[in-house]
């Protein structure tokens, strides 16, 4: 099954006004159900852009994209974002995580207002996630309060407390050291391996993506390998 599919995809910023630049040409790519891809490519060649359409933060100029089996042009905002509450998890370069709150609120606010979660459920499932992570002895200090290295692992947890079909990672793993990547990095690879979670990994570190089933190569704005 294919959880990802693009069909000559195009993104332009600034459409009808002065300064209109393509930065996505036509952009063909399927991901099957399982995999975990590295995406790569140098700054400013539309790796982000190509995230934040399959994360449906964003919608196409132009082209066809299929997120876990629906038309997604034919989709109105609202059910976008039910798509995408249900379906996606996000995880950035910064963990945009409310360090006021505690680790344990922070994984627990993506199902607050989901169906199906009582409270007492949702705060065990968040327990659950914390310790998957390595963070139990952590869960209720503000997120504020943790180093860097352990507040991506929340950000991971937090991302996958809807247990989405689809993971996207941009640059998770670019402000951590060695081994806090390290460590984060195996996380990931563990919820694939567990819970067939399909995963986009934007990266610049070779050594990481060399651990990933496939490479999708970015350049200016086409794929260059690794486009299925
Ligand atoms: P990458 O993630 O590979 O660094 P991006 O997708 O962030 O690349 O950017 C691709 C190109 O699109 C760059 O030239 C960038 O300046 C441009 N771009 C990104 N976002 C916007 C925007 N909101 N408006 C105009 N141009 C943008
Ligand atoms: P950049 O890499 O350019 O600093 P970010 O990775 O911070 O950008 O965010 C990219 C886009 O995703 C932005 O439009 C931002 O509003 C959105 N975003 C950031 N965090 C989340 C989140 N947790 N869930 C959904 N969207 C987010």
């Amino acid at each position: 099954a294919l959880v990802v599919q693009l069909t000559g995809v195009r993104k332009a910023y600034n459409v009808g006004r002065p300064f209109e630049t393509e930065v996505l040409h036509g952009i063909d790519l399927t991901v099957r159900r399982g995999e975990f891809c590295a995406v790569m490519g140098p700054s400013g060649s539309g790796k982000s852009t190509l995230l934040n359409l399959v994360g449906l933060l964003d919608r196409p100029t132009a082209g066809t994209l299929r997120v876990c089996g629906e038309d997604t042009t034919v989709l109105d905002d609202r059910a976008l974002t039910r798509l995408r509450g249900h379906s996606i998890g996000f995880v950035f370069q910064h963990h945009h995580l409310i360090t006021a709150f505690t680790a344990i609120e922070n994984v627990m606010m993506p199902m607050l207002g989901a169906a199906g979660f009582p409270d007492a459920a949702m705060r065990t499932r968040a327990a659950a996630l914390i310790d998957s992570v390595g963070l139990s002895a952590w869960q209720d200090h503000l997120a504020g309060q943790l180093s860097g290295g352990q507040q991506q692992r929340v950000a991971v947890a937090r991302a996958l407390a809807m247990d989405p079909a689809l993971l996207l990672a941009d640059e998770p793993t670019g402000n951590l050291d060695t081994q806090s990547a390290d460590a984060v990095f195996a996380l990931l690879r563990h919820f694939n391996a567990t819970h067939g979670t399909t995963v986009l990994f934007v990266t610049h570190n070779p050594a990481l993506a060399a651990r990933c089933d496939r490479t999708i190569q970015v350049v200016d704005g086409r794929i260059l390998t690794g486009a299925t």
